[in-house]
């Protein structure tokens, strides 16, 4: 459940609450900067009858609490005076890997020729194999960076640990936690801390509960500014790589309050399926896309299978365009927002 405090209640006062709960058995936790307390177990009326500080108390039916619509309807944020949010679409495109200059930068300068705002581009990798590309690493982060800026697009890129969380912070604006991240909770419960927006990709095995649990790790150290992603499920068949999820994009939006967008590069593994997905995504209500692309596909250092050319990727958006009165949502909208 969640506990609202009134807006004269002091520190102190909060303090003092949860002290009397944990006298009680019930453990606490005050969300900086929203004068709101989660109580994960739900607390007897009574019990919380003697704070007149409290404004009042919600009981959300799920495990997951911020991340969910009964705690709040909608999430509208702007990166750069672009709008994100429940009821916006921003697509996002890039190179699985940060490459090399040219790479990077002739993307960039495609993007921007298509209206694209969001650049995608790993500097520091997840690799299966340690053998594998790698990534370029800070340089990689200040290449992409360079190119964001000569071409006035915002930067997604990953961050795979709390060590790397300065660097990847300064070279990017929205930071990108992978797959494999999104049961680090630690890290989680870190970007709760910082103000730079986060795109949290599914676990590739996790729940619709645990993703939106770990969503609620970031929320509830602060930071509000969070876009979910599907992008794909491990499943028995060795035919595809995952099984892209567009199911949970309708019920994720009946359960959260955040933005959640597709990414149907990994979804799929395969360049040829990524166009059909990424429509059906669109038109099941995904507040964007996340897609690789590549100006040389075939000699990508990393997901070269899934990467689309600059045309495939142009006849994509063509396509998103003759589907517009579907997707209901403005792409990459600008205009400004009261938030
Ligand atoms: C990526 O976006 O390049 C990536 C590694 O994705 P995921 O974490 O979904 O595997
Ligand atoms: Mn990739």
């Amino acid at each position: 459940m969640i506990v609202f405090f009134k807006h004269t209640a002091t520190h102190a006062q909060m303090a003092e609450m949860q002290l009397h709960l944990k006298q009680s058995g019930f453990d606490s936790q005050l969300v900086p900067g929203q004068r709101i307390c989660i109580v994960p177990k739900l607390v007897d009326q009574e019990l919380l009858s003697h704070f007149s500080f409290i404004s009042h108390t919600q009981v959300i039916p799920h495990a997951f609490q911020l991340s969910s619509r009964e705690f709040k309807q909608e999430t509208n944020f702007q990166v750069n005076g672009v709008q994100i949010g429940t009821n916006f679409a921003n697509i996002i495109a890039g190179p699985c890997s940060v490459e090399n200059e040219k790479q990077i930068f002739e993307t960039a300068a495609f993007l921007a020729k298509n209206n694209i705002k969001f650049i995608r581009g790993g500097a520091y990798k997840p690799r299966t194999s340690p053998y594998s590309f790698r990534g370029l690493g800070k340089e990689g982060l200040k290449l992409i960076h360079e190119a964001a800026k000569t071409y006035q697009l915002n930067v997604v890129t990953e961050l795979m640990d709390l060590s790397l969380l300065d660097e990847v912070a300064t070279y990017s604006d929205i930071i990108q936690i992978g797959s494999r991240n999104m049961a680090n909770f630690y890290l989680l419960g870190e970007l709760g801390k910082i103000h730079t927006p986060i795109l949290l990709k599914r676990g590739m095995q996790a729940t619709v509960s645990e993703f939106l649990l770990a969503a609620d790790y970031i929320l509830s150290g602060g930071n509000e500014k969070l876009i979910l992603c599907e992008r794909g499920i491990r499943s028995f068949d060795p035919l595809s790589r995952n099984v892209m999820d567009i199911g949970v994009i309708p019920l994720i939006q009946s359960l959260s309050h955040l933005p959640i967008i597709a990414d149907p590069s990994h979804g799929t593994g395969d360049a040829r399926f990524v166009n059909a997905l990424a429509k059906a995504s669109m038109v099941a209500g995904a507040n964007g896309l996340m897609v690789e692309i590549h100006p040389n596909p075939k000699a990508a250092l990393s997901d070269a299978n899934q990467a689309l050319s600059f045309d495939a990727f142009e006849q994509l958006l063509a396509e998103l365009e003759l589907i517009k009165p579907a997707i209901q949502k403005p792409i990459d909208a600008t205009y400004s927002l009261v938030v």
